[in-house]
């Protein structure tokens, strides 16, 4: 899995990456709150640990942004904070374990598992975004009404770009999940793939729902805009950043036109 631990104490997070990449995990580590939101709101992350007591924002925070971002990365909270009330507020906020601190190590391996095989063994049957339906069981997709055929590889990535609907999607992240090729690969197979899919998903519907978020990668989303499906590529602006918890917004409609 592609883990993330938020966790400002070095020592730990030290032993936590060893650990998790002893274990076969791929693990980033952010050592402050805001830098913990900023990378657990991109797409791409399997897991996350999340210390509560942070420089920059409260893991709380962390924990209730992603939930309004209808994030469902599963996270487990490590916390010395060990009330029951700090665990029911986190509980609350969306998280699906906790446990405080001191831990074995052993034990959250074993609930990374179990936690793991829950989120795996509950696919969401139906995926939407606008008017556009990906149905997993019939391995199916829908605009408008209007059947549309898609290669298995087509069918991956808008997959997996509406798994993670309203995020950013790295591009080394598609090549990692849908292409399972090593981030470094010189290719520029997911722009050509990512063309292939706007010609049939996106075009001749109005308004676009594959963005390019310049220098980073792609995202799903409605926007309000009336535009052509050729104006939604490289002409969207760099995503900004606001808000006090940090969190990454995307361009309004009238910004993208301007
Ligand atoms: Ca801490």
């Amino acid at each position: 899995m592609h883990m993330l631990v938020i966790e400002d104490e070095p020592a730990l997070s030290l032993i936590l990456k060893y650990h998790l990449e002893l274990e076969g995990h791929q693990v980033e580590v952010a050592a402050d709150g805001k830098t913990g939101l900023a990378k657990a709101s991109e797409a791409g992350f399997d897991m996350v640990l999340l210390d509560l007591n942070l420089p920059g924002c409260d893991g709380t925070e962390i924990l209730s942004a992603l939930r309004l971002a209808a994030a469902s990365t599963p996270t487990i909270v490590l916390s010395a904070r060990s009330s029951l009330e700090d665990r029911l507020r986190c509980f609350d906020l969306g998280a699906d374990d906790y446990m405080a601190k001191p831990f074995a190590l052993r034990e959250l391996s074993v609930r990374i598992k179990a936690i793991s095989r829950r989120a795996q063994a509950l696919p969401e049957p139906v995926l939407r975004c606008a008017d556009l339906e990906l149905n997993r069981v019939q391995r199916s997709v829908v605009r408008g009404g209007r059947r549309i055929e898609l290669s298995a590889r087509e069918y991956a990535l808008v997959e997996y770009l509406i798994q993670h609907k309203g995020r950013c999607v790295p591009r080394t992240t598609l090549l990692r999940h849908v292409w399972n090729m090593p981030e470094q690969s010189g290719t520029n197979v997911v722009e050509v793939y990512v063309n292939y899919l706007r010609r049939k998903v996106d075009q001749g519907f109005g308004r676009p729902l594959i963005h390019t978020v310049r220098g980073e990668g792609y995202v799903i989303r409605e926007l309000n805009s009336t535009r052509s499906a050729e104006d939604s590529g490289d002409s969207v602006p760099d995503v900004r950043w606001r808000g006090a918890a940090g969190r990454r917004v995307y361009p309004s409609a009238a910004e993208c036109i301007a």
